[in-house]
């Protein structure tokens, strides 16, 4: 039976990056993954702002388009524009990208286990046997990376997401330019959410939309109702569960879970990788106080929650009122910031790409009398 310092479970982006950092601190790193191959069948927008990139080592190769201005479309199809002038995302081919974070782990050391499904997780005088389909390792510590099958995690005694979204995608041949997204808002298509265009590469676009119900018509009304296209032919639409809220237990003992198995996720979009790999950043951190100095690991679950909580649950917050707007309510609003411009001028400086609670306040305080929100406080 093989013996390392940590065992990663799953070899998404978050999972690969914890075992790259670690394995790049020295410490002997084993990362399981049940697939064939890293991103194989990943369902996913591929939306990574440019600040990510900036601040971890990521896989620039896999950018397929760099995004510098968006559409937001009203229900009667009133656009509002966002053009900061600078891009400020790009997008990537996730098979790719989860395949080269893989490959960079790899490269720094850490042995890889692809087709390993785990099944249990048992602890005895403080080590932790990691039990495969396939075969048993040994770790001082285990790091659940597993995204939103969390079975993993509640049954080592942490907890899995207990509230879900659905994002339906499908990518297609579809005319956009290459640096701009559109988002699209209505009650028909996207209930208390957003539909989006997105390029991807050329002449293609991914096409999607997350709700809180599962089932695809609703991408098909955003296709037929908005976009004008034929909703024959939509075998390649592909729909995934979407953790939306953070798990109440991360850590015991010396297993903690990242990612979008702890449900470190926009509430808002449902965009995970970056708050997936700001929060392996800081279980990286943890890991590498608790193994080499004997720490305690549970301060990881205090530092994540608070750099994230009030951006987790201001989206929550948001998708409620969202559920509660009609279309007319979108269209006032629409209306308002158009008439009166200087809004756009108060609003543009507060929106950044990964942390929403600054637009988000402000705009729950300047239009929640517009819209008769019950609270605005
Ligand atoms: C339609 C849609 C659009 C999205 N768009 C965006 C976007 O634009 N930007 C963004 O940032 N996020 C987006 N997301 C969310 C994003 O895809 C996830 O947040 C991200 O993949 C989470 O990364 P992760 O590494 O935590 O988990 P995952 O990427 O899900 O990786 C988990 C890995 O663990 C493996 N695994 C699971 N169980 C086991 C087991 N028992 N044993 C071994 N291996 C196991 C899985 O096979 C998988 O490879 C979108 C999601 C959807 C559904």
């Amino acid at each position: 039976m093989t013996r390392f310092d940590v065992i990663v479970i799953g070899a998404g982006p978050v999972g690969s990056y914890t075992a790259y950092q670690l394995a790049d601190r020295g410490f002997s790193v084993c990362i399981l993954e049940q697939k064939r191959t890293a991103g194989q069948d990943v369902i996913c927008a591929g939306v990574v702002s440019k600040a990510a990139f900036k601040r971890y080592d990521l896989p620039t190769t896999s950018i397929l388009s760099r995004i510098s201005s968006v559409s937001f479309v009203s229900p009667l199809g009133r656009r509002l524009e966002y053009e900061p002038d600078e891009i400020f995302s790009y997008v990537i081919d996730r098979k790719d990208f989860d395949g080269k974070l893989l490959r960079l782990a790899r490269k720094f050391g850490a042995k890889v286990g692809l087709r390993h499904q785990v099944h249990r997780i048992t602890e005895s005088n403080n080590t932790y046997t990691v039990h495969t389909d396939r075969k048993k390792c040994r770790a001082r510590a285990v790091v659940i990376a597993t995204g939103v099958q969390a079975d993993l995690a509640q049954q080592a005694g942490l907890s899995r997401p207990q509230k879900f979204l659905y994002g339906a995608q499908i990518e297609m041949p579809y005319p956009c330019k290459r640096t701009h997204v559109e988002i699209h808002l209505g009650q028909n298509f996207t209930p208390g959410s957003f539909g989006w265009v997105i390029p991807s590469h050329s002449g293609h676009a991914r096409i999607g939309t997350i709700i809180s119900r599962r089932g695809k018509t609703y991408l098909k009304k955003l296709l037929t109702d908005r976009l004008d296209i034929s909703a024959k032919n939509l075998d390649a639409m592909k729909i995934k569960r979407i953790a939306c809220g953070p798990v109440k237990r991360s850590v015991r003992g010396n297993v903690l879970s990242v990612g979008e198995a702890a449900g470190q996720i926009k509430t808002t979009t449902g965009g995970g990788i970056f708050y997936g790999l700001l929060c392996s950043e800081i279980a990286v951190d943890k890991l590498v106080k608790t193994l080499k100095k004997g720490k305690n690991l549970q301060d990881y679950e205090i530092t994540w929650r608070s750099a994230l909580i009030s951006e987790l649950d201001i989206g929550i917050r948001l998708r409620k009122i969202a559920e509660q707007l009609s279309d007319d309510d979108i269209e006032n609003l629409f209306t308002f910031v158009k008439k009166n411009r200087f809004w756009v001028e108060l609003l543009v400086p507060r929106i950044d790409f990964d942390y929403h609670s600054n637009v988000i306040f402000f705009c729950i305080k300047s239009f929640g009398a517009l819209l008769k929100l019950p609270n605005t406080e």
